[in-house]
């Protein structure tokens, strides 16, 4: 089996999809997914109309939240965003046109844990809205055109199966043909989808590959870390980017750091795998405000003479 036989293209897997899919999350309803709600509120307030911050636990009012992009302004924690309003806050309006949007997952090895893949799958786009944890396209960002790929963490964990690999990859190579700059904004907890098995590992050295190529070509690579970006994504593109950003205190690494604890048995260091520690370790090399990153992506852009 070859791993394009585990994707599924075509007019089918459309009508598949269109029926799973909704209009993309609303800042509401993604706040709501990474935020426990607060204390049971006082009669006549609407549900919802406050959240807790799992950064500095402070009940914050949600209109002040969405207004900073999903941002807590009592700590600056930065909450979850789909991949749908990364494109609404980077992308100039109306100018980002997805690509490869036809790929769909299938279940080339009958996988089954808690529930069989294949199920997990049709829960998963249709609670999200995604056809599967990558979306990729082109757009303007401040009138400069680039191929952009966005990974989405509440869908299977953001994990790389071979949809995600594949529709990286398209995109590489697409910006090596059309000589665009390349951002890759990562938000994955999983890692390789094993629910794919060696279809996903494989993915890694596909999407590096293309990489070298683009690279090699003289393209400009700026891969953007968000929280969580752990496993095979940090252990592969994630990771080779020209210039590597970060938001503020991402988790960002390749096991957890319980199970380093467990393996190498020592005490990890306080801050261990957020952005700062490696910002300070060498690992990436700016730190960059959620609120600040349209415009520092452009600004890099220009610099690189991109
Ligand atoms: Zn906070």
């Amino acid at each position: 089996m070859t791993h394009r036989q585990a994707i599924k293209t075509g007019n089918e897997a459309e009508a598949d999809a269109a029926q799973t899919r909704r209009p993309s999350a609303s800042p509401r309803d993604s706040a709501a997914d990474s935020c426990r709600p607060g204390p049971r509120p006082k009669r006549g307030v609407p549900e919802g109309l406050w959240l807790k911050c799992d950064g500095c636990r402070a009940t914050i009012y949600r209109k002040e939240a969405e207004q900073m992009l999903n941002v807590c302004p009592q700590c600056g924690f930065h909450w979850y965003v789909s991949a749908r309003q990364r494109v609404e806050q980077l992308f100039d309006p109306g100018t980002f046109e997805e690509w490869d949007g036809q790929l769909r997952p299938t279940d080339p090895l009958g996988f089954t844990d808690k529930k069989p893949y294949a199920g997990r799958i049709v829960s998963e786009q249709r609670r999200t809205g995604l056809s599967d944890a990558a979306l990729t396209g082109t757009g303007m960002i401040r009138a400069r055109r680039v191929a952009c790929g966005i990974t989405d963490s509440s869908f299977i964990m953001g994990s790389m199966g071979s949809v995600v690999g594949e529709r990286l990859t398209r995109l590489v190579e697409r910006a090596t043909s059309q000589r665009l700059p390349l951002i890759i904004i990562s938000a994955s907890g999983g890692g390789a989808r094993m629910h794919e098995g060696i279809l996903s590992l494989m993915q890694m050295a596909k999407v590096s590959a293309a990489l070298a190529r683009y690279s090699a070509a003289g393209g400009l690579f700026i891969s953007v870390l968000t929280n969580p970006t752990m496993g095979g994504v940090a252990a592969s593109f994630a990771s080779l980017g020209d210039l590597v950003f970060a938001e503020p205190r991402a988790l960002i690494g390749f096991a957890g750091p319980r199970t380093i604890k467990a393996t190498i048995r020592v005490e990890l260091p306080p801050g261990f795998q957020t952005s700062e520690f490696l910002l300070e370790h060498g690992f990436i090399d700016r730190i960059i405000a959620r609120k600040d990153l349209k415009s520092e992506l452009a600004r890099a852009i220009d610099y690189c003479g991109g």
